[in-house]
Parts: structure tokens; C-alpha cells; sequence
């Protein structure tokens, strides 16, 4: 699709493709940015610029944090059943309008259509869940071990909230915070990754008329994210940072919230092995890795970075998963018939190269894929390595593409010792038909998240999370996602 530069007029349909708004979005307000800057937003699958969007200063970022604080006490005061069918509202907007969204997000993205639409239905059902959680927050009461008096616990909002997003999920990773924070009672600014700023502008204009009050989600996109940030987390009315994207970065917000004693959550990076025993279901193990590897084209936090499987089942794992990764069909994202699209920028790419060549150097065979085409657009093939060593860089970083790295083991206490071998600490997976042996694996392997016999385990149902550097606190759950958004209020009474 070919859309004219800067060129998407605020009076049209909000969701249309070429007619939504896309200016910052702060008290219910379209706005450019005060200094009129602008950041452009690629298309990945050819390297065109398909749209620009404000670039956000100081000033904006102050606006934004006011009006949060504005519409906070309504807010917080609107009954949890008036704000749980507001957030319901959204649900069904966004099944409603789930073609145009996933469009939207593979055009900025470059994730295949198929993708992008189970992105769309994972990021609507943050507000189902929370719609449903949201009218069941309670708190304690109890009597004082002295019997002096009783006590009183109850569960309040937090406050304004900063809530930052990367771009491999530019939906779901949005929704996932503001659907919580809303139920608790917050009001956001919602700051999403420059790439792909343009799904979180049309989502706000879907916020709206789902009855979101004026000032309860801002947006804002800018190119100076660690100003802007610190600016923002410097407001004492600001007491929470919510925060989805690298370790390394995450680190640095950590160290800017510690100034002011701000609550942090943090969803950071990963690095998961995806361990394949003899006694496997062989289809099903192969299932699953093409499901851990490629949704998303491997861009995924939770996506299987290491592949190692016992010496009984290798070799039929290893040719199965090639045939799978190499008949997939590369193409722009909003083509209906791509399986696996281009890598958000050709740093990923170079990135991506770099870790092949790496694991190629120190001995791993390619089995299918494994160097840049010719062309337009950042694209990578799927690739299958075999024999990949347990020292290449790959073992040890995100690849974050479509890229299987595969490592013969023997026993089980190999597996966990190389499942344990990194800082991460994000999500694992297991695949062996003896249960018993699954669930003493899992109970070893230092992660957040595990899918036995399962390459997928997103679930706003369940709480999301990592252990180690993958970062701090839990998203979705029951009670674990609002409850990062609440903080608690003890009454002792006597009476
Ligand atoms: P990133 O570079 O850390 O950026 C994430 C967000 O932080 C973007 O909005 C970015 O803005 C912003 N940012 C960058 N520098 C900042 C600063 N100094 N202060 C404040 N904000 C700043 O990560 P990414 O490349 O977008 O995303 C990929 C990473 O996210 C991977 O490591 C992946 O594993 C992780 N991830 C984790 C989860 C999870 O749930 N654990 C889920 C998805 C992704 P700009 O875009 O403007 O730079």
C-alpha cells in the first residue's frame, strides 16, 4: 500500500487507513507538537516513508501530565461498573474494527496480515479481561493480633501513570497497560516506539468513542524519549512507570524512577530455550517451534532464541522444522498470502547477520536460509542452524528474527544448565509426552513463563512476566495486572 506523506487529514472516517488522526493526543485534543517537529514512519517491507507524526517537546510532555491530573479525579471516582463498561466498549470496537487495525499494524510493522490479526484480538481481549476484573478489586479486613483493632485494607489507584511500549506489538503491548490502569482507576500517557506510533493514534481515537473521558489516555510520540521521560517522571503528581522494551533501556528508566521513588514495572527482554525431549511428540514439538519461533517473524519478547534438543530426536526435529521454516512464503505484511514479513529496520537485519555469521564461524550449519536478499525492504529469510554452539553470540542475545538456532543435548540436567546459562529470564519451553519429568523441568528452569508441550502462552488471563533481567512485576492475571496500577491503603479502627 502506498500512502502520501504526512497526508492523512483530521476530519475523515478515524479508521480508515489513509484518514485517521495522528497528531498527539492529549485532554481529547488532536494537536501537532508546539515546536511543529515531526517524525517520520517507515514502511519496513520497502523502506518508504508512508506517514509523520509529531514530535513531542518539553512543553507537550507538561501538557499531557496536566491534563491526566485534570481528569484524575473523575476518574478515580467513576464507578468501577461505569468504567468496567467503558473498557468493555473497547473490546468490542476493536473486534469491530479489526481489519482496519491489522492492516494498520502490518503496514507499520511489516508483520504477515495473519499475525496482525491475532495481535488485534490478543490486545482487545486486555479490555475484556480488565472490563471483567475491573468491577472485582477488593480489599482486606481483619482483626490485629492484639485484638487492639481492626484492620483495613483498601486497594486505591496509584496515579498518573507513564506507560512506554516498543514497536513489536504495537497494540496489544499498549493495551495490556492502559486496560489495567484504567480499571484501577488511572489516568495515562502512553509514550509508544517511534516505528510504529501510528496503531496507538487510532486506538486513542477508539478510547474515545468508547467513552473514554478527555484527559484519562494521552499520547504522545517524540524523538527524544529519555528527556521527555525524565521530564515527566520528575512530576511529583507522576507515581508510576510502566514500561515494556529492552533490558538495557529499562535499566536506565529503573535508574530515573529511583530519583523520585516512582513504582516500576518492567517488561524487558528475552532469551528462551525451547528444549525438545526424545520422548517429544515429534509433530507437535514441530509445531510449536514454528509457533515460538514465527509469530511475528521472531520479532517476539517470549520467542524461542535457543532450540535444543536430545540426540534420539534431533536429527527428525531438525529436518522437519527446515522443511516447515523454508517452504513459508516472504512478502510486504499486508499482502494476504505472506507468512513471515520484514524485520522492523535494516539495523535488525544487520543485527541478525552479524549473529548468523557468528554461530556459521564457530561451526553451526545452515539447514535452510541464512543470508540478506537482494531488494527493497528489511527482510531476513527463515533460517534453521544446526550444530550452533553454545558460546555463539546468539545463545547469549536476542535475535529477535526468524532465525532457529538448534544445539544437540544429552541428558536433563544438560538441558536445564543450558536453559539456565543466560541472564534472561523470560519464557521456556518444554516439549516431552512424560508430564511428571515436564513439571519437575519447569519447576527447574528459571523463567517466568513456561509452555509445557505449548509454543504459545500469551494470555490475559495469566500473569506475564520475567525473572532475572527479563524485569520486574506481572501483566494481565488475575488481580496481578491491576495490582501493579493500586497501591494499598491500611486503616487500623477501633470501634
Ligand atoms: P527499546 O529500544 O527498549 O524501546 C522501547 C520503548 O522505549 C520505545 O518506546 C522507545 O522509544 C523507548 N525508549 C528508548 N529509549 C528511551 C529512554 N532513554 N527513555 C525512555 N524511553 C525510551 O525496545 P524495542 O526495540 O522497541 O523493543 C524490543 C525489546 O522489547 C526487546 O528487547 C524485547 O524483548 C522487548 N519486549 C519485551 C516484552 C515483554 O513483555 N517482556 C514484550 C515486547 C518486547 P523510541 O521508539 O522512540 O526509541
Amino acid at each position: 500500500m502506498n500512502l502520501p506523506y504526512n497526508a492523512f487529514p483530521l476530519d475523515q472516517d478515524p479508521y480508515d487507513v489513509r484518514g485517521f488522526p495522528h497528531r498527539l493526543y492529549i485532554g481529547g485534543q488532536w494537536r501537532p507538537s508546539s515546536d511543529g517537529g515531526l517524525i517520520e514512519v517507515t514502511d519496513p517491507s520497502s523502506g518508504a516513508v508512508i506517514a509523520a507524526v509529531p514530535d513531542a517537546t518539553l512543553e507537550d510532555a507538561a501538557a499531557a501530565v496536566e491534563a491526566a491530573a485534570k481528569a484524575a479525579k473523575g476518574w478515580r471516582q467513576t464507578a468501577p461498573r461505569k468504567r468496567s463498561e467503558i473498557l468493555r466498549r473497547c473490546f468490542e470496537l476493536m473486534v469491530e474494527r479489526s481489519e482496519t487495525l491489522a492492516m494498520l499494524i502490518s503496514l507499520e510493522n511489516g508483520k504477515a496480515l495473519r499475525d496482525a490479526r491475532g495481535e488485534v484480538a490478543y490486545a482487545a481481549e486486555f479490555f475484556r479481561w480488565n472490563a471483567e476484573e475491573a468491577v472485582r478489586i477488593t480489599g482486606e479486613f481483619g482483626t490485629a493480633p492484639s485484638g487492639a483493632n481492626r484492620i483495613v485494607v483498601d486497594y486505591q489507584p496509584i496515579g498518573i501513570c507513564i506507560l512506554i511500549t516498543p514497536w513489536n506489538f504495537p497494540a496489544a503491548m499498549a493495551t495490556r497497560k492502559i486496560a489495567p490502569a484504567l480499571a484501577a482507576g488511572c489516568t495515562v500517557i502512553l509514550k509508544p516506539a517511534s516505528e510504529t506510533p501510528l496503531t496507538a493514534y487510532a486506538l486513542a481515537a477508539l478510547y474515545s468513542e468508547a467513552g473514554v473521558p478527555d484527559g484519562v489516555v494521552n499520547v504522545l510520540t517524540t524523538s527524544t524519549p529519555g528527556t521527555l521521560t525524565s521530564a515527566i517522571l520528575a512530576d511529583p503528581r507522576v507515581r508510576k512507570l510502566s514500561f515494556t522494551g529492552s533490558t538495557g533501556i529499562g535499566r536506565a528508566l529503573l535508574a530515573e524512577a529511583a530519583k523520585h521513588v516512582t513504582s516500576c514495572s518492567m517488561e524487558l527482554g528475552g532469551n528462551a530455550p525451547f528444549i525438545v525431549f526424545d520422548d517429544a511428540d515429534l509433530d507437535a514439538a514441530i509445531d510449536g517451534a514454528m509457533i515460538a519461533k514465527m509469530r511475528n517473524a521472531g520479532e517476539a519478547c517470549t520467542a524461542a532464541n535457543r532450540i535444543y534438543v536430545q540426540s534420539g530426536i534431533h536429527d527428525a526435529f531438525a529436518d522437519g522444522l527446515a522443511q516447515r521454516m523454508a517452504a513459508l512464503k516472504i512478502g510486504a505484511g499486508t499482502k494476504a498470502d505472506t507468512e513471515c514479513g520484514p524485520m522492523i529496520t535494516k539495523k535488525a537485519v544487520d543485527k541478525i547477520d552479524r549473529l548468523v555469521k557468528d554461530a556459521v564461524n564457530r561451526g553451526a550449519k545452515a539447514l535452510c536460509g541464512g543470508s540478506v536478499p537482494e531488494g527493497d525492504g528489511f527482510f531476513y529469510p527463515p533460517t534453521v542452524l544446526s550444530e550452533v554452539s553454545p558460546d555463539a553470540d546468539m545463545a547469549h542475545e536476542e535475535i529477535f528474527g526468524p532465525v532457529a538456532p538448534i544445539t544437540r543435548f544429552e541428558s536433563e540436567a544438560q538441558a536445564i544448565f543450558h536453559a539456565n546459562n543466560t541472564e534472561y529470564g523470560l519464557a521456556a519451553y518444554l516439549y516431552t509426552r512424560d508430564v511428571a519429568r515436564g513439571m519437575r523441568v519447569a519447576a527447574e528452569i528459571e523463567a517466568g513463563m513456561i509452555g509445557l508441550n505449548r509454543g504459545l502462552m500469551s494470555d490475559p488471563a495469566a500473569p506475564f512476566g520475567g525473572v532475572k533481567q527479563s524485569g520486574l512485576g506481572r501483566e494481565g492475571g488475575q488481580h496481578h495486572g491491576i495490582a501493579e496500577f493500586m497501591e494499598a491503603k491500611y486503616i487500623a479502627v477501633t470501634f
